[in-house]
């Protein structure tokens, strides 16, 4: 049986890393991918760790070369799963995490009709504001694009066969969880 994927999707602020950096710390053979993107790395962040940060060009290039399995153009940067990423965990046999916005959920699921795929839904839509405002990492209209692409995700969530709920972050850490171990386990 091919290694699992998981696509972990969901409007910008409603909890995807922070849900996945807690799922990664209890399933250790999860590895997460890591994604490419055209936007300018916040402070912390790093090069090949948290995202290949690449300029339009090279993204460019890299599209015409067929080195994404999914890409997307998301509040004015682009991302994207390069296959080398996903073909080099899922060849050494390691379920993988996708950590992805709903265009790209959507290809994925095109392109793998049996990834796992999780929509992670806010417990109300003025949850995204306050948490994107609490993240402090946007300037106001960068979170006002966000907040407008929110708008269209959420309705994407009934597509999802998968929803988990983050209101409170530990039950919703549970619940993640104890879906991805009953994934994780092949069918008897
Ligand atoms: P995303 O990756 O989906 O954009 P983040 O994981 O960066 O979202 O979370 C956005 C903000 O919301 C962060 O400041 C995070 O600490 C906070 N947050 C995450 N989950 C919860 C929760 N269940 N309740 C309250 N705040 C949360
Ligand atoms: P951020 O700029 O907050 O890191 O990410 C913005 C959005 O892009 C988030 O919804 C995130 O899940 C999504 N994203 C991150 N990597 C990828 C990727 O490789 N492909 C796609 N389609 N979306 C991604």
């Amino acid at each position: 049986m091919a290694a699992r994927v998981f696509v972990i999707t969901g409007p910008s602020g409603v909890g995807k890393g922070t849900l996945i950096r807690a799922l990664l710390e209890r399933v250790p053979e999860l590895e997460l991918s890591v994604s490419a993107t055209t936007r300018p790395p916040r402070p912390g962040e790093r090069d090949g760790v948290d995202y290949h940060f690449l300029s339009d060009a090279e993204f460019d290039r890299r599209v015409g070369a067929g080195e994404f399995v999914e890409h997307a153009d998301y509040a004015r940067h682009r991302y994207g799963t390069l296959r080398s990423e996903l073909e080099r965990r899922v060849g050494a046999g390691a379920p993988v995490v996708l950590e992805i916005e709903v265009q790209g959920a959507r290809q994925v699921r095109e392109a793998m009709p049996e990834s796992v795929q999780v929509f992670i839904a806010p417990p109300a839509p003025e949850a995204l504001r306050e948490r994107l405002l609490k993240r402090g990492t946007d300037d106001p209209a960068t979170v006002e694009a966000r907040l407008e692409v929110a708008r269209g995700e959420l309705r994407a969530r009934d597509e999802f066969p998968h929803v988990v709920v983050n209101d409170r972050l530990d039950r919703a850490v549970d619940e993640l969880e104890a879906l991805v171990r009953r994934e994780l386990v092949p069918a008897a």
